[in-house]
């Protein structure tokens, strides 16, 4: 069986030190690769995230800047960001995106930046891996219009309603799921998941974040995926391996390996 961890934060303070333990218990569980997702905080999870694909064969990495401090990017910011994008691991623009809910920028100032990631994406000709909470509306107008039409990406950690889901999907989008798709209360985003076809869907941790059940409350870390995906499998009443294989070859597709 093989899976991919397709957005991880594992150049994080949460596992300095431990990346060859890391990628090693990931590797036991069938994760056959990592995306070390940048962006995080500030620059040095750009340039960590790319030191680690470069370390490790199966980890590859995406640069760009949360939503969350979309306020901190300057000329400087992008244009170093830019350069990392000509890294031959790197594989992605991310994350960046629109989150309304917890407002930590301006939300100009967040769909500022953001169309400023659309356009490094369409300049590199490189996916893009976004984040969007409580914003679909924004979030789907601006990829639209910004992306002319070229564009391709991941909506990472989708915990928005059918509706939306559709809107990205016909975007050309895929959708990625994490362990929230675990949580007691998550029925509504079980529907979800439940409608979005398989060919359409990637799997994530989002470690050290959004643990799984049955490890919630712990730190979370690739080799968790397998429950995630354990779970869609459990929701589309197909096999773990099906699961496996469809979302291995989904991510694959993106991000051309
Ligand atoms: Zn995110
Ligand atoms: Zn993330």
């Amino acid at each position: 069986m093989e899976l991919i961890d397709s957005h991880a934060h594992i150049q994080g303070k949460e596992f300095a030190g431990e990346a060859d333990a890391l990628i090693a218990r990931a590797g036991e569980a069938g994760v056959e690769k990592i995306i070390a997702v940048g962006g995080a905080g500030d620059m040095s999870s750009n340039t960590e995230a790319v030191a680690l694909a470069q370390s490790f064969p199966n980890v590859y990495a995406t640069v760009g800047m949360h939503p969350h401090d979309a306020k901190d990017v300057g000329d400087d910011v992008l244009g170093a960001i830019r350069e990392l994008t000509s890294h031959s691991k790197v594989i992605a623009v991310g994350e960046t995106g629109l989150d309304y809910y917890y407002n930590h920028s301006p939300h100009d100032v967040q769909r500022r930046v953001f169309i400023q990631f659309i356009h490094m994406a369409r300049e590199t000709a490189l996916p893009i891996v976004v984040h969007e909470r409580d914003a679909a509306h924004d979030a789907v107008e601006m990829l639209r219009t910004e992306g002319g039409g070229k564009l391709r990406g991941v909506i990472h950690c989708f915990t928005g309603t059918y509706e939306a889901a559709r809107e990205y999907l016909d975007l050309g989008f895929y959708l990625s799921f994490t362990g929230i798709i675990t949580f007691k209360n998550a029925e509504p985003l079980r529907e979800v998941v439940r409608k979005v076809p398989l060919q359409r869907m990637f799997v994530e941790t989002d470690s050290p974040y959004l643990t799984p059940v049955p490890h919630r409350g712990k730190r979370n870390e690739p080799a968790y995926v397998r429950f995630v995906a354990d779970m869609v499998a459990k929701i589309k009443t197909v096999s773990l391996e099906e699961v496996a294989r469809t979302t291995t070859c989904n991510v694959r597709e993106l991000f051309r390996f």
